[in-house]
């Protein structure tokens, strides 16, 4: 019998040209969990896979049109979402993943170590803030136990020497006992693995962080803001057009870095003076600076990226733009 195969796409969703000078990109290069997930349950079943990553190299159309060529996949699948773990997969196929960990880089300054590697052990959040998508997951909260958490962190440092994990989950703090829980393991039985998340103020308590602390928790992200489609503050702006502000639905231009809603009584331009003076209020703050200087010896690979990209760092920090 022929060993049918099949190819993941993750597509890079703009022009390669730009993409290789895109300093969004080169800031934050996290690897398509949700197709190394998959991956990893067909070979459950004996079902050969393979994944080319566009994201991470923006130079693959000559590497997809190779396999297209060579293996004559019988599927193809293209992921244009982050995902996660599926429930009862024991561990993602990073072995698929060509160049992991090496080819991805978590955001600048948002890790001490290298090698380092990103990870979502939950998926959904019971809140409802205005700006925040929540219509794949409603009001569902779902999680990986403690345990698998610790034994999927042991086998990345096992096999890949990951020595820092960016935990991409909504709500890591969400259930309390199982971040106990996980924290007492890595504490008793240490990876020498450390540990970023987000959470939600309401979530952290000063005995939690000490305990998070113990167990490696380097950073804690604590604001996120995401206004697209299933957002209740899109459906408000769909619903009351004119009378809350503008809107330009322009799907080429949605990137997280054009101000594309225009509440009433602002304009365009006022958005983008205090987006910048609020970058430039922030980063010129003696304890930020301080902070990103003690990044030297804290997160030595930050400095070695910023150093190397540092013409379109300036050149962004001058003209806000991207590419
Ligand atoms: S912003 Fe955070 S807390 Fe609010 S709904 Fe989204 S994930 Fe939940």
């Amino acid at each position: 019998m022929i060993q049918k195969k099949i190819l993941f796409i993750h597509p890079l969703g703009y022009n390669p040209v730009n993409a290789k000078t895109d300093i969004s990109r080169k800031a934050n290069i996290m690897p398509p969990l949700g197709l190394a997930s998959i991956a990893a349950y067909l070979d459950q079943f004996q079902i050969n896979s393979h994944i080319i990553d566009c994201y991470a190299d923006p130079e693959s159309d000559e590497l997809i049109v190779k396999y297209l060529e060579n293996e004559a996949p019988a599927f193809i699948g293209f992921s244009c979402t982050t995902s996660s773990f599926l429930d009862g997969i024991r561990i993602a196929e990073y072995e698929k993943l060509s160049g992991y960990p090496s080819s991805y880089k978590l955001p600048i300054f948002n890790y001490p170590k290298v090698p380092n590697a990103s990870c979502i052990s939950s998926r959904g959040c019971p809140y409802s803030c205005s700006y925040c998508d929540r219509s794949v997951f409603r009001k569902s909260f779902r999680y990986n136990s403690a345990r698998y958490l610790y034994n999927h962190l042991k086998y990345l440092k096992d096999n890949f020497n990951i020595r820092h994990i960016n935990f991409y989950d909504d709500q890591f703090t969400f259930n309390r006992r199982r971040v106990e829980e996980f924290a007492r393991l890595m504490i008793q039985n240490p990876l020498k693995i450390t540990f970023n998340c987000a959470a939600r103020a309401e979530h952290l308590d000063f005995e939690l962080l000490k305990l998070m602390k113990a167990a490696g928790c380097w950073m804690i992200s604590l604001a996120k803001f995401t206004p697209f489609p299933g957002s209740p503050i899109y459906s408000k702006i769909k619903e009351q057009g004119e009378k809350i502000g503008t809107f330009t639905e322009d799907w080429e231009k949605m990137d997280c870095m054009q101000f594309l809603f225009i509440p009433k009584g602002l304009t365009k331009q006022k958005m983008e003076v205090l987006f910048i003076d609020f970058y430039k209020s922030h980063f010129k703050r003696t304890t930020v600076l301080i902070g990103y200087m003690s990044m030297i010896w804290r997160s030595p690979d930050s400095w070695i990226r910023f150093i190397k990209d540092i013409a379109s760092f300036l050149k962004f920090a001058f003209t806000n733009k991207r590419m």
